[in-house]
């Protein structure tokens, strides 16, 4: 992990400004998810990504009813019926 560069004042609700040179290298994009993550005393921030609720994984992760499965999973379930 490495310092970006910037210092930003958390403001009265909490918020911060990420600054449109980061949010333009990171593609995050008004109204995109972003998942906060903590790491010892470090909080970070990450575009999120729907996991399988089973095992975890990020990919080929597809909602059913609100909820995410991969297809590993799905093709496992499918088995055991
Ligand atoms: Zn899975």
């Amino acid at each position: 992990m490495k310092p970006a560069g910037v210092v930003r004042k958390v403001d009265q609700l909490g918020r911060i400004v990420l600054p449109k040179s980061l949010r333009k290298r990171y593609q995050m994009n008004e109204g995109d998810p972003v998942e906060i993550l903590v790491q010892g005393d470090h909080i970070i921030l990450e575009r999120y990504r729907p996991k399988c609720i089973f095992c975890g994984s990020m990919e080929d992760v597809n909602d059913f009813k609100e909820r995410y499965i991969c297809a590993q999973c799905l093709e496992e379930m499918t088995q055991l019926s």
